[in-house]
């Protein structure tokens, strides 16, 4: 069944009223052409002209009439005087003339009966004279009686052949005397007739005038009544239109009632309504399909057998001030469905207003939204946490840095950023399993989490780095102390299963806003902050100080020159005496790289070769070194004696990039005509350590060619024994830091001692590093160290100056 609630305002939509309404009424209008209209006045007038044309036709008329009587009675006179004239110029001979006089007497007759009583004389219609002139008319036609018989009387007298003169000018006299008379009254009717047309014409042009008026006055009318008519017209125009538009909404408005029905019962969305008072009145199947509530169950109960009890009171006043306020409220809310599930729903509500502004019902569309809820904070949290660790990942930490700051900001306070390293991270990776690196890394996340404030923040930002924003820390002291904390907790041994793991960490810290104002250059100097505690040994931490920037600076500035180095020709080698001890001879020498820097000047190779290393530009440097080197030695071979051997420092990198071409080098050997013992290779303990496979080769390659390979800076590392075996190492370089500190019965002594008995128990000759005091080198040879290099005997020089050393040391 269809509900019985107003679902319009809700569902229909309103494009076909607009569409309705939008119809031009002028257009209907206009269909009243402006040619029919023409038309229209045109007939108007036509019709006024012929009105006109009537009345004037009708006034007329009497005003013929009266020329015509007037024309007869002029011919009445006329002929009064013609039967005078003719009488008395009658004569016996001319007897004739009688007949004539009877005639015109008779005529006469004929035109005062047609003056009396109306008729046709002389082919002119005329009327009987009106009464004004009746008394006129009778003395005529008495008048005339008198004079017919004195002209019968005078005809007959003249007709006697006796009568004479006398007699006959009597009878001219009276007849005369008559014909006078007769003439007087003919003219006074004719005065009178006359005088009445006359009247007529001036009723007439009263009339016409009066015609004149009336025709102004219809014109008026007719403007006024058209006034009328148009407004008429047009409203009869908006009444048609609205009747179709009327009817079109209707239409329309009962198709989107049978839509709007189809669609409250079948849809997806819950639909419910309420009275003022939150009472359900009705519902959908959705609606029961959500809340487990059926329609039976629902109607006449409260919106609140939902509520889940998981908002505030101070939740539902501010929704029910936006509906009083707007009628409209949307959201998010937890629901609980009969069956005890608690839901996320998605609602719209919207209010009925009746006519007098009171609330008719309230309408609520939603839909369970729980699962759409709940698999967005899952994906948000696996974009934003550390799926290992749990702490706040990069992104999470960009975004709780940019509040830190802003907050720092606002309330002009202080906040500190530190980043956190683990040193040697990558040997628990390589010894223990990456297995036990992911517990190691967890554990330390736990073990910073301890440390730290609640409301500061611990975020991994990915392998083995960490860091921490630290908020409101106004005092540096806090900071490092909890650095030193922090340092403590992490350098615990770790429980990894079966095994135990120590690690150390290398930190770097940042204020802001001393050190940045911006996250980024927190960032970078945090950055900078925690290699220079990497560099200043590890396990510490550093706090940035702008120096650092200056160094990166100067780094930066290397890295960027240094691409263009090996192509200007400005690395040069510069070469150190390595002398046997027992003899004092110089049979070899190291060669030592240095950049020749056209602003900086000559710069070691501890400031470059890093960067060389990271670039990837090693290789091509390393082979430059290798060949100049061999350039060398074939010379001094030459020159000075032929087993001379020059030591080349070969960095880990080279290896590892796959760039060192061992038979090119043996080939650029033999193109000097030399043989491979003429070089000897410095390596490192950590290039035997992550030896590949490739590594191996080489090494193997330069061994099965006579090269000969020292490890370098022995005794730094991991001094494994049985990497000098696998290898076939055949000297061993004692660092310096184990040189520089030589006494009688210091440990350094002892260690150096033991160092050079394995080296010659395995086979292997024992060069000692940096010796600068003839102390130094007299207990290195009591320990039966086969070599020195060092100040003591020359620091590395050119070529050139070392060639006159090998001259004048001979
Ligand atoms: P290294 O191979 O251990 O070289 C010995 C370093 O000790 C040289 O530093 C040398 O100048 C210095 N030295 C020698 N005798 C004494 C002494 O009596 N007292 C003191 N204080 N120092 C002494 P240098 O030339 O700065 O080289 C540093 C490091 O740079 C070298 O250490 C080597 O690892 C690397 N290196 C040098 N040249 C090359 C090269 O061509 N290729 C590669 N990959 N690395 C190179
Ligand atoms: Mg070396
Ligand atoms: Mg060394």
């Amino acid at each position: 069944m269809a509900p019985q609630f107003p679902l319009t305002p809700l569902f229909m939509s309103d494009a076909p009223q607009q569409h309705i309404a939008s119809l031009p009424t002028k257009h209907v209008i206009s269909r009243l052409s402006t040619a029919r209209k023409i038309m229209g006045a045109f007939l108007c007038l036509l019709l006024l002209a012929g009105a006109n044309i009537f009345l004037l036709q009708s006034l007329l008329r009497d005003f013929h009439a009266m020329a015509a009587t007037v024309n007869v009675a002029g011919k009445l006179r006329i002929l009064s005087q013609k039967i005078a004239v003719e009488t008395m110029s009658l004569s016996v001979e001319q007897g004739s003339g009688v007949a004539e006089i009877e005639r015109s007497m008779r005529t006469f007759d004929v035109v005062l009966q047609a003056l009396i009583h109306g008729g046709t004389v002389f082919g002119i219609d005329i009327q009987k004279l009106r009464p004004p002139h009746d008394e006129l008319l009778k003395t005529l036609e008495l008048n005339w009686g008198g004079y017919r018989q004195g002209v019968q009387k005078a005809l007959a007298i003249l007709a006697l052949p006796a009568s004479g003169t006398a007699e006959k000018t009597a009878t001219h006299q009276w007849v005369g005397g008559d014909a006078a008379r007769m003439l007087g009254h003919t003219e006074a009717l004719i005065d009178s007739i006359v005088d009445e047309h006359q009247a007529a014409q001036r009723q007439v042009m009263t009339a016409l005038y009066a015609l004149l008026f009336v025709d102004a006055l219809i014109l008026l009318l007719g403007f006024v009544a058209r006034q009328a008519f148009n407004g008429w017209t047009q409203r009869l125009a908006n009444l048609i239109v609205r009747i179709k538009r009327d009817k079109q909404n209707l239409k329309q408005a009962k198709a989107d009632f049978r839509m709007a029905s189809l669609v409250y019962q079948n849809s997806s969305e819950a639909m419910v309504v309420t009275d003022p008072e939150g009472v359900i009145v009705n519902v959908n199947p959705a609606f029961s399909a959500i809340t487990g509530y059926s329609a039976n169950e629902a109607l006449g109960a409260k919106l609140s057998i939902l509520h889940s009890g998981r908002h505030d009171a101070a939740f539902y006043q501010a929704m029910w001030q936006s509906l009083l306020a707007t009628g409209k409220w949307e959201g998010e809310i937890w629901n609980r469905s009969k069956d005890g599930r608690e839901y996320v729903e998605r609602i719209v509500i919207n209010t009925s207003y009746n006519d007098d502004g009171s609330v008719q019902c309230r309408i609520g569309l939603f839909s369970d939204v729980t699962q759409k809820i709940q698999s967005e904070a899952l994906i948000w949290r696996q974009a934003h946490y550390d799926h290992l660790t749990g702490v706040p990942n990069r992104k999470l930490f960009q975004d709780r840095l940019d509040g830190a700051i802003a907050r720092s900001s606002l309330s002009r306070g202080r906040m500190a950023l530190v980043l956190l390293d683990l040193d040697f991270f990558k040997e628990v990776n390589d010894t223990m399993g990456h297995g036990m690196g992911d517990e190691l890394l967890k554990e330390v996340a736990a073990r910073l989490g301890k440390c730290v404030r609640a409301t500061d923040t611990v975020a991994r930002l990915g392998g083995d780095e960490f860091t921490l924003i630290l908020e409101e820390v106004e005092d540096t002291e806090v900071v490092e102390r909890l650095c030193r904390d922090i340092l403590q907790a992490l350098a615990q041994p770790y429980q990894l299963a079966e095994d135990v793991a120590s690690i150390s960490t290398s930190m770097g810290v940042s204020f802001y806003p001393d050190d940045g104002r911006t996250a980024q250059e927190l960032l970078t100097n945090v950055d900078l902050a925690m290699y220079a505690a990497k560099e200043r040994g590890r396990n510490q931490f550093c706090c940035f100080t702008p120096q650092m920037r200056q160094t990166a600076d100067k780094r930066r500035r290397l890295l960027r020159d240094l691409v263009n180095a090996l192509r200007e020709g400005q690395f040069v080698l510069h070469y150190q005496p390595i002398v046997e001890l027992s003899t004092g001879y110089i049979r070899k020498a190291e060669a030592l790289i240095r950049w020749n820097h056209p602003e900086l000047g000559l710069v070691g190779p501890v400031d470059f070769i890093p960067f060389a290393e990271d670039a990837g530009i090693i290789v091509k440097i390393g082979d430059w070194a290798f060949r100049e080197a061999a350039r060398q030695a074939a010379l001094w071979r030459k020159s000075y004696c032929n087993d001379f051997q020059i030591s080349v420092n070969v960095s880990p990198a080279q290896f590892m990039a796959g760039g060192l071409s061992d038979t090119e080098w043996l080939g650029h050997l033999k193109a000097l005509d030399l043989t491979g013992d003429s070089i000897v290779v410095e390596i490192t303990e950590g290039l035997l350590m992550d030896a590949t496979a490739q590594v191996s080769r080489n090494l193997l390659a330069f061994r099965d060619a006579g090269i000969q390979v020292a490890l370098d800076d022995f005794g730094t590392g991991y001094s494994s024994l049985s990497y000098l075996k696998k290898f076939n190492i055949d000297y061993i370089k004692i660092d310096r830091s184990f040189v520089c500190n030589l006494a009688p019965g210091t440990g350094d002594i002892a260690l150096c001692e033991a160092i050079i008995v394995m080296a010659h128990r395995l086979g292997l000759k024992v060069i000692a590093e940096g010796v600068e005091t003839v102390e130094q080198r007299n207990l290195l040879m009591q320990a039966g160290c086969d070599y020195g290099q060092g100040h003591l005997f020359s620091a590395p020089v050119d070529a050139e100056s070392f060639s006159t050393f090998l001259v004048t040391s001979a």
